[in-house]
């Protein structure tokens, strides 16, 4: 009996403390930790909708045009980009609205997520930007 306390003593006094702990705490996150490799989220298979060179069939071009000032589609990008670091989930029209040359869109996801979004920027009094131009433009040239 001695010799085997003698035995485990000089093991143990072979590792440090450092070691020990290193060890425990490794083992206590493998098996305790709520982010275990099964509860990780995955993201949804998702797939790419982009395209660099969107063509338009002929059957396709009464498709519905909208005007969107540089700033606006900034802004929409904007709003896509910061709801993909929040959600994995992508963005569809939920619902769309026609003003004028204008276009309200709002998208959302399926996790409940809504972004809002204008074809134009409003200029003060409220009024869109691009519908202005446009009544200035008809009427005053
Ligand atoms: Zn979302």
């Amino acid at each position: 009996m001695d010799r085997a306390k003698r035995c485990v003593s000089d093991r143990i006094s072979s590792v440090s403390n450092f070691s020990v702990l290193d060890k425990a705490l490794d083992y206590y996150l493998k098996n305790h930790s709520s982010a275990t490799t099964d509860t990780l989220p995955v993201p949804a298979k998702q797939t790419r909708c982009h395209k660099p060179y969107l063509y338009s069939k002929k059957s396709e071009t009464g498709e519905e045009m909208v005007l969107c000032t540089l700033s606006a589609l900034k802004n929409i990008i904007c709003g896509i980009q910061e709801h993909s670091t929040e959600c994995d989930m992508h963005l569809q029209v939920k619902d769309e609205t026609t003003i004028g040359h204008v276009k309200k869109i709002c998208l959302n996801c399926t996790k409940g997520h809504t972004v809002n979004v204008d074809t134009s920027p409003h200029i003060e009094g409220g009024q869109f930007l691009v519908n202005m131009k446009i009544i200035h433009a008809v009427n005053y040239h």
